[in-house]
């Protein structure tokens, strides 16, 4: 059977393909959805002003019954879901623009909209069938329930494959007996979409594959109690205890023994809205740098007036506008893959790099912020240790940056190795491969007829940074190619090149993303010049959105293509050997088993 074939930007890049098309014009809500989102987000602001104090949240580790009400009276938790089924009907990249506010407020809140919406909603939109859709989403969209993802237990975390809880089949359904952990809203949730191994035949074979139900709390669903945890402590993460739980067999999600496509999926949207939060709280982060950089005074001048402070401030700008674009460029790759079906768009590698940017960006944000502070920051009475134990959090979850750039390689180069294996298997048998040599000479002298992948719908005042782009993506795929025919199979256990091929595909795509989203705004600014409605900013004693947008992607991409150009040279010198050895010593010894004042074996002052 042959399998159509997906497209992906993200993807493209590793074959030295620019497919501008898919990313140019950077992607907008359609002016209906543009104008009730702004009235949404007026709304929403003025509820979290009112109701979400994130020091008492942090202090009780609680989100308070008013914050639920007020999001539930303003149809935060329906937003995904169509109309008819009591929802706003919002895009995706409509509902993440919410929860990017709500995380400049409180991440514990906004992680809770984001898994109920992205784990929850969005599972049973998939997966669900008309009458599972029927039966949860109303009262999920109404916020009348809550929802809840159950993957991960004691011995499974990033590996989810490795799950133990069982699903026995009984008549009229299954039953359920399990440990989860980390179940994020576990204490609200009263629908549960929960992950188990089920016996399925196949090829003559009982085989355990992993199934995921729709388990409503109720006899043998015990919830244990939230653990204290480091950061988002306003969101409950407790432990589920299933104990012989009948589950109908109609609450099955998906198809029997397709639930690690579910989990995968979900996985994946989940990601993009809980960047989401991360950009909010990024927002939050660098008010607060330059409220503290612009009043404290040192040395008698204002500390914002020294370079190494300006650095640090223009850092977080810098890689805000890269994460923000990214994510916003993929959600709108998502919309699109949403209306237009026929295009088979595959964003999972996008959502993995938009998930590690958005996070790393909020981390780095706060770990700056504390720095910025001085010995304030180290206040439990200030913001900024909160922020930073916040921001850790998104680290870890969804998805561990390891295992997220390890995806991002891996599926990244799948193309290239199949390419590269499939030439190597047509030149041992040439006759009968050869339409594929044929093509394969076609796509070369393609390449040297006229030369590299270009962009060409970028402003012209973004021409350095779409040069710079183009550098980089041909050297990226050169550097991939030669990899996958060096390294072949092995390239799975081989994590310091994955590592670096993650890095310039992240870069790389933030790149693309920043010359999107600045071309956009700076074609809108021409056009209001041709229309002559140019200048009421600078008139009004502001600066020009679109010129600091233009600084923003340019200083980004400089400090992208040189990271880029580094990262490429590590691949021919490096000493991943020896760090190698290092790490096997400390596994083999007492980790650190040396004493500087003790190197001749005697003591100091004998
Ligand atoms: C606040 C929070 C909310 C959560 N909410 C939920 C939820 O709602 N539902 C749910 O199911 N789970 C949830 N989780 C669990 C979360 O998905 C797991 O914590 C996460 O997948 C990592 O698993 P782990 O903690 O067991 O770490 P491990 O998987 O044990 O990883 C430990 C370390 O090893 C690294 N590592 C693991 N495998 C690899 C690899 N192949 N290559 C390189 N490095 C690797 C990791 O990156 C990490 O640094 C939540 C976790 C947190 C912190």
């Amino acid at each position: 059977m042959s399998q159509e074939r997906t497209q992906s930007f993200g993807k493209s890049l590793f074959l030295g393909d620019l497919r501008e098309e898919l990313i140019f014009p950077f992607p907008q809500p359609h002016s209906a959805e543009q104008k009730k989102l702004t009235a949404l987000l007026d709304e929403v602001r003025k509820l979290a002003k009112r109701t979400i104090d994130p020091r008492r949240i942090d202090a009780e580790a609680h989100i308070p019954d008013e914050v639920l009400a007020g999001l539930r009276e303003l149809g935060i938790f329906g937003l995904l879901t169509q109309p008819q089924l009591g929802g706003a009907g919002f895009s995706l990249s409509a509902t993440a623009r919410v929860i990017d506010l709500l995380g400049s407020f409180d991440s514990s809140v906004a992680m809770l909209v984001a898994v109920h919406l992205g784990f929850a909603v969005l599972a049973i939109q998939h997966f669900g069938t008309l009458e599972q859709r029927q039966r949860y989403l109303p009262r999920l969209s109404k916020g009348h329930s809550i929802g809840a993802f159950a993957v991960a237990e004691p011995l499974a975390g990033s590996d989810s494959a490795a799950i133990r809880t069982r699903a026995e089949p009984c008549p009229g359904g299954y039953r359920l007996t399990g440990t989860k952990i980390w179940v994020q809203n576990g204490e609200l949730a009263d629908v549960l979409i929960v992950f188990a191994q089920t016996v399925v035949h196949r090829d003559g074979a009982d085989l355990d594959r992993i199934t995921a139900f729709l388990v409503e709390t109720g006899p043998g669903v015990i919830v244990g109690k939230s653990e204290p945890k480091l950061g988002q402590r306003g969101s409950s993460t407790p432990a589920l205890y299933l104990e012989d739980v009948f589950v109908p067999a109609d609450r099955v999600l998906g198809s029997v023994g397709g639930g690690f496509k579910v989990a995968m999926e979900t996985r994946q949207l989940g990601r993009l809205l809980a960047s989401a939060a991360c950009i909010g709280t990024t927002c939050e982060l660098l008010r607060h740098q330059v409220q503290q950089v612009t009043s404290r005074r040192q040395f008698g001048r204002v500390i914002g007036t020294l370079g190494m402070i300006k650095d640090q401030v223009a850092r977080t700008a810098v890689d805000l506008y890269a994460s923000e674009s990214t994510l916003y460029l993929t959600m709108g790759l998502h919309d699109l893959a949403h209306r237009r079906k026929e295009l088979l768009l595959d964003n999972s590698l996008e959502a993995a790099v938009s998930k590690v940017l958005a996070a790393e960006t909020v981390h780095d944000a706060a770990v700056a912020a504390m720095r910025l502070a001085g010995a304030t920051g180290l206040l439990d009475s200030s913001p900024y240790e909160r922020l930073l134990r916040d921001s850790q959090t998104y680290l870890v979850f969804p998805g561990t940056h390891e295992v997220l750039r390890a995806y991002i390689a891996l599926s990244g180069m799948r193309e290239p190795g199949e390419q590269v294996g499939r030439l190597s298997d047509v030149l041992k048998r040439p006759l009968r491969g050869y339409g594929m040599v044929v093509d394969s000479l076609i796509e070369k002298m393609r390449t040297a007829a006229y030369g590299r992948a270009m962009l060409t719908r970028h402003h012209p005042q973004l021409k350095r940074e779409a040069v710079l782009i183009e550098d980089a993506t041909e050297a990226f795929a050169k550097e991939v190619d030669r990899v996958v025919r060096r390294h072949g199979q092995l390239l799975p256990e081989m994590q310091y090149v994955q590592k670096r091929v993650a890095d310039v595909a992240i870069d790389l795509f933030a790149m693309c993303a920043c010359v999107s989203r600045a071309s956009l705004v700076l074609t809108e600014r021409d056009a209001r010049h041709a229309k002559g409605r140019a200048g009421h900013s600078e008139a009004a004693g502001q600066i020009d959105t679109a010129e600091r947008q233009l600084r923003l992607c340019a200083a980004f991409c400089g400090k992208a293509a040189r990271r880029i150009e580094q990262t490429l040279q590590r691949f021919g010198q490096n000493d991943d050997e020896l760090m190698k050895t290092i790490a096997d010593d400390c596994y083999l010894d007492q980790p650190y088993p040396f004493d500087a004042l003790l190197v001749r074996g005697t003591e100091p002052n004998a």
